[in-house]
């Protein structure tokens, strides 16, 4: 298994500024020095495995290699049972090119219809890569049921629609401490953590 020392330096292979943030705020309590692939004018892969841990592998291993650094990435998505798991890989495009999530769950509410099976999750991959092409991945889940219509104001991407197993409201109705506390990011960071850290 790969372990990162304190003071170890890090890159976290997203371009997106918020998985950039919530990262680093996650891996500083561990001594870690993250520098994100955009500060190092790193490329960023096309998404073209079929499965999430297999999205998040290629990100880490193709920063890893361009970087000479340890790489962390991940890969996430919203899965329906009766839709044979999807959108799954594909959740951020359902929303189109204007990102606009009321399409993409009318989309899930469309395609569901009537069926009797509601249960639905989130999962969350997070892949460390090192320059040498080792790989280690840790995956998160949180298991829930689709319910319309969406319902609440916190959160983004398809939580109006999810209520979590045990609770009665949605991810969006929840405030956003409640949601990270359960949310399949925060499962799959505490593997990767356990797994690859130094205790804080
Ligand atoms: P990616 O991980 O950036 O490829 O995108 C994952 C997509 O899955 C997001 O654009 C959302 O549509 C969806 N998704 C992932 N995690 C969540 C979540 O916690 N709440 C709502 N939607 C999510």
């Amino acid at each position: 298994m790969i372990h990162l020392a304190r003071g170890s330096r890090l890159v976290i292979a997203t371009h997106n500024p918020g998985k950039l943030a919530e990262m680093s705020a996650l891996l500083a309590p561990y001594g870690i020095d993250t520098v994100a692939a955009g500060a190092l004018g790193l490329a960023e892969p096309d998404e073209t495995a079929a499965d999430f841990e297999g999205n998040a592998r290629l990100k880490a291993l193709a920063a890893a290699r361009d970087s000479g650094l340890p790489a962390l990435a991940d890969d996430s998505g919203f899965c329906v049972a009766a839709l044979d798991g999807a959108p799954g890989v594909v959740s951020a495009r359902w929303a189109g090119p204007g990102r606009d999530f009321r399409v993409a769950m009318a989309r899930v509410e469309r395609d569901m219809g009537a069926a009797a099976d509601r249960r639905a999750w989130f999962v969350s991959v997070l892949c460390l890569a090192l320059a040498d092409g080792e790989a280690a991945c840790f995956a998160g889940r949180v298991d829930g049921a689709v319910s319309f219509p969406p319902r609440g104001g916190h959160g983004f991407g398809y939580d109006p629609i999810f209520v979590p197993d045990g609770d009665t409201r949605t991810f969006g109705e929840m405030p956003p401490g409640e949601k990270e506390a359960i949310s399949h990011r925060t499962r799959a960071f505490r593997a990767f953590a356990a797994a690859c850290l130094s205790p804080p």
